[in-house]
């Protein structure tokens, strides 16, 4: 896992338009941050500049000792989760899971291992063949997760990945989230706007209005005032 230091991080999309003001702020290799705040505060914007898939506007974002902008994708070392969990339609799932490993030249003895392993810790073993649309929201959310971890990221980001599930299905994934992130210890940045995730995920919650940190300390701190 390596530590995620931002450095007098500005973004505008364009002028007259400042998603986030200066901003800084360290998140520590291994910790789980949970970035909360309501629609529109720049909660993606943030995670998607993490990721380098939105450039910055001004200062830096590092992880580890290294700039993420200069950077090539496949050593970022991140793995991002997405809301609609952006499979792909045509693979099955062993497939999903193995294809980032194949690209990054793995060979196929030790890519089935891998995923085998990832697919039996998040229940998925017996849907290897299945094709996305052949699954429940929740396994999908799975396939989604079980992509992101395969390649044993250091950095993991999640951007409301929970949001299109039931509620009974919200509450079983956060535990086992809460049970992934104790087993792998990613540094973790996980957004949403839900206060019962921050509450049952962080080991610190960031709360962001308006691009700004308002609040950036342990759940205890923040939800327990004496
Ligand atoms: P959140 O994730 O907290 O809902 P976002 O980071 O998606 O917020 O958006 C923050 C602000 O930036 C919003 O005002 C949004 O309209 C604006 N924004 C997001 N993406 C773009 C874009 N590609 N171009 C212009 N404005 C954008
Ligand atoms: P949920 O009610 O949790 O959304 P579904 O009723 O869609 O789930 O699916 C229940 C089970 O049936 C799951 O194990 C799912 O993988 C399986 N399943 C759903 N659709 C198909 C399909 N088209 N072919 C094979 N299995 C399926």
């Amino acid at each position: 896992a390596a530590s995620i230091t931002v450095k007098g991080l500005t973004k505008a999309y364009d002028p007259q338009t400042v998603v986030i003001p200066p901003m800084d702020v360290e998140l520590k290799a291994g910790e789980f941050t949970v970035v909360l705040g309501p629609s529109g505060c720049g909660k993606s914007t943030l995670l998607q500049m993490i990721a380098g898939l939105e450039r910055v506007s001004g200062g830096k974002i590092l992880i580890g000792a290294r700039e993420v902008q200069d950077l090539e994708p496949k050593h970022r070392g991140c793995a991002m989760v997405f809301q609609n969990y952006a499979l792909y339609p045509h693979m099955s799932v062993f497939e999903n899971m193995a294809y980032s490993l194949k690209v990054a030249g793995m060979a196929k003895a030790e890519r089935a291992e891998r995923v085998a392993a990832v697919a039996k810790m998040l229940g998925l073993a017996d849907y290897l063949h299945r094709k996305p649309g052949q699954l429940s929201g929740g396994q999908r959310q799975r396939v989604a997760i079980g992509r992101a971890i395969v390649r044993e990221p250091g950095v993991l980001l999640f951007d409301e990945p929970l949001s299109n599930l039931d509620a009974q299905l919200r509450h079983d994934m956060r535990v086992e989230l809460a049970d992934l992130h104790r087993r792998i210890g990613a540094t973790t940045v996980f957004v949403t706007h839900d206060q019962v995730e921050a509450m049952t995920l962080a080991d610190r919650i960031l709360i962001l209005n308006k691009g700004r940190i308002e609040q950036f300390d342990t759940p205890k701190a923040i939800y327990h005032h004496p």
